[in-house]
């Protein structure tokens, strides 16, 4: 038998067209990985949110769901299937929670130039 292919996972046959992250696994492992948690598609539409109405109340829970999330993937506590979402919740909080003062300050300057 020419590569026998086992699930990276449980151990059972598996079919190669389930690969997540260089890992072979078998389909009900492959689904179970790849899900995607709540707290990281809530960290992702709160950074969305955050970002695109420049809202700080809205990016700090993005921020901190995304962090929270990266660390329980981390440790084995939440599947790897949500670290992308979290990663991008996390990123889009932060640029959310900085370029309100960018804007601000970008307002600050050019009127204390128009003033001079
Ligand atoms: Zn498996």
């Amino acid at each position: 038998m020419a590569s026998q292919k086992t699930c990276a996972r449980c151990g059972v046959f598996a079919d190669s067209s389930y690969m997540f992250e260089s890992e072979i696994l078998c389909s009900p492992c492959y689904k179970r990985w790849t899900t995607v948690s709540s707290r990281a598609k809530t960290a992702k539409i709160l950074g969305i949110v955050g970002i695109s109405i420049a809202c700080i109340p809205v990016a700090i829970p993005a921020i901190i769901l995304g962090h929270l999330e990266l660390k329980a993937i981390e440790s084995g506590d939440a599947m790897p299937g949500g670290r992308d979402a979290a990663k991008m919740g996390r990123m889009l909080g932060l640029i959310g929670l900085v370029w309100p003062f960018l804007v601000f300050g970008l307002a600050a300057v050019s009127f204390l130039l128009e003033s001079l």
